[in-house]
Parts: C-alpha cells; sequence; structure tokens
C-alpha cells in the first residue's frame, strides 16, 4: 500500500484523488488568491511526478492537457503520485498575460524565496509543496508573441534518463538545451529530478493537435516509469536537434509564409514573400540551414527584424526523416 500524503495541510489517502486551493497572497481588493492542485494518491507505492501548466499565465493549451491527463486516470489504477497543476501562474491567466503584475517572468524566478518578489514567493510554493516531492516533472508551454510551436520536448538531451523520456514523450522533434535560467526545469533538474519541457501550440488558444500529443507523451512517459501498469506503445519517432535558427524578416511589410511548423526546408529555399501595401514583392525569406520547421510567427504584419519562421537543424544520426 502507498503512503498518504499531506500538502497544504491536506491529507490525500492512498487510492484516492483531492483538490485543493494552496494561498498565494491577497489581490489588492483583499479577495485570496491561491494555486489550485490535484494530487492522484496512486493505491500502490511508485515514484512521483509534477506537472504543472501556464508558467506563463497567456500559455494555456498545458491547462487543458492537464485537464485531458485528469479525466484519463484514476488514482485506484496509479502507482506512485502524480501532483497535477494546471495554472500556476493564476494572476497571468486571469489577465490573459505572460507575466505577473509586475512584469517579472515567473519561469526566471526559480527556485524563488519565502520573502522576495510575488513571482519568487509562487516560485518557492511550488518548489517546496509540489516540486520537492517528485522524481520527474513535465513542465507545459506554448508559444508567446503571436507565434505557435510545434509540439516539441527541450530538454537536457545528454542526461541518459532525460532523452530516454524526452523520446518515450514522443513530440514530432526534441531540442537540446541545457540553460541555466532560473527556469523551473533548471532548478528541479539540479535538484535531481528528471525534467521535461513540453511546448506546442500558440498563447490563448487551445491547439488541438498539440493537446493530442501533450496527452499521449505525459500519459506514455508515466507508463514508462512505471505509473500506470498498460501496454507500452511505440511512440511516433522524435527527431533530435542540437541546434536552430530563426528567419528574420528582411524587410518591413505584410508576409505570406508558404510553409508550416513541421515542414522540411532546405538551406536556401524560399519560405514565404514580404509585399508592400501595393503588392509590391520587398523580399523573399529564406531558410537559412536545412532542417524542420519548428515554430513560425501567426501575424503577416511585420516589421524589419522580426522573428518569422524557427527552423531546427536534425541530427542525421537519430535515423529520423
Ligand atoms: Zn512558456
Amino acid at each position: 500500500m502507498n503512503d498518504p500524503v499531506t500538502i497544504g495541510g491536506v491529507t490525500v489517502k492512498p487510492g484516492t484523488k483531492k483538490a485543493m486551493e494552496l494561498p498565494i497572497a491577497k489581490l489588492v481588493t483583499g479577495s485570496p488568491m491561491s494555486m489550485p492542485v490535484v494530487v492522484l494518491n496512486g493505491r500502490r507505492p511508485g515514484p512521483s511526478m509534477w506537472l504543472t501548466a501556464a508558467i506563463h499565465g497567456d500559455e494555456i493549451n498545458g491547462t487543458e492537457i492537464v485537464r485531458q491527463v485528469l479525466e484519463t486516470l484514476s488514482p485506484k489504477d496509479l502507482f506512485g503520485t502524480l501532483f497535477a497543476v494546471p495554472v500556476v501562474n493564476v494572476y497571468g491567466f486571469t489577465a490573459g498575460d505572460r507575466y505577473l503584475p509586475d512584469r517579472r517572468d515567473l519561469n526566471r524566478s526559480f527556485p524563488g524565496s519565502q520573502r522576495g518578489s510575488l513571482a519568487r514567493r509562487i516560485a518557492h510554493l511550488l518548489m517546496s509543496e509540489v516540486v520537492n516531492r517528485c522524481q520527474y516533472g513535465i513542465d507545459l508551454h506554448t508559444a508567446s508573441d503571436h507565434r505557435t510551436n510545434l509540439p516539441q520536448i527541450r530538454a537536457n538531451l545528454d542526461h541518459v534518463e532525460t532523452l530516454e523520456l524526452a523520446t518515450v514523450f514522443g513530440a514530432p522533434v526534441m531540442m537540446h538545451s541545457s540553460h541555466r535560467d532560473g527556469s523551473l526545469r533548471q532548478v528541479a533538474s539540479d535538484a535531481g529530478a528528471t525534467v521535461l519541457l513540453y511546448e506546442g501550440g500558440e498563447a490563448w488558444r487551445f491547439d488541438p493537435h498539440a493537446t493530442r500529443v501533450g496527452v499521449d507523451g505525459v500519459l506514455r512517459v508515466m507508463t514508462h516509469v512505471g505509473m500506470l501498469d498498460k501496454e507500452e506503445h511505440q511512440p511516433e519517432p522524435s527527431a533530435m536537434s542540437r541546434s536552430s535558427k530563426w528567419v528574420r524578416a528582411g524587410q518591413s511589410g505584410i508576409l505570406s509564409l508558404r510553409v508550416d511548423p513541421g515542414d522540411r526546408v532546405a538551406r536556401g529555399q524560399v519560405i514565404g514573400q514580404i509585399h508592400n501595401a501595393l503588392g509590391v514583392r520587398l523580399s523573399s525569406p529564406k531558410a537559412p540551414i536545412d532542417g524542420v520547421v519548428i515554430g513560425s510567427t501567426l501575424s503577416p504584419v511585420v516589421n524589419r527584424g522580426d522573428a518569422i519562421l524557427h527552423v531546427a537543424s536534425i541530427a542525421e544520426s537519430n535515423g529520423v526523416d
């Protein structure tokens, strides 16, 4: 039998599920603000994992992934414990904003502190109540700034177990990244957890494809680490990348892109055209490298220098074409 879990003063018995609110602070009007957490405590012992969404408050697709994952799970069938936090940045989420009210980026504020800025206090609350209890974690994001991302894992692919879980997740692309930036992923990894960051879709919107890839990926990882007793289905092949380049607009104007996320492009290939309002062609941006389109702008109105297309170079050795 698994052990009971106590979080925020609430005890969750083995084989049960509980939803709770962890108090953060009061709004300026005096209303309490809290972080919603759902704990599924499996009947039998096993690993513990966190699932977080909307650390960037406008990246709401992960909130839907968490909901759909929870819908499929029963604590009676679960080994170990799942801590699901569908909305980490509740301030940004309610305002449709990436940041906190003081413009701080919550995902640059980890591990946080009890007495720092609001961002650091929220980071500290998440670390102490959820993240520090877990061996595994998956943090769910989307693109920002009127862009969309092909579903992709970003993780330290030089770490053997991280690479294994990224492969099992089965997003179309996995990007190596080892940034030291005060993010949840960095701080939890440094503390010894195996962490994946999932990116897919755009801010403020649900993306059905990114949702499906995310839900399937989370459930496959949970099965692989032994939290679910299911048959392991072979994931879709995930192309590994260790570098990427942005294409920037060479001229200000109106952009029409010819390629979509997921498309293969060759170096020098024309990926779209920029015209002025009178229909005169100003430039034909080209792919800077051979690779796969992993992100693109959704805004046709571009200024010179704007990032319009993100191309990942694919490592040829992993047998994916
Ligand atoms: Zn994000």
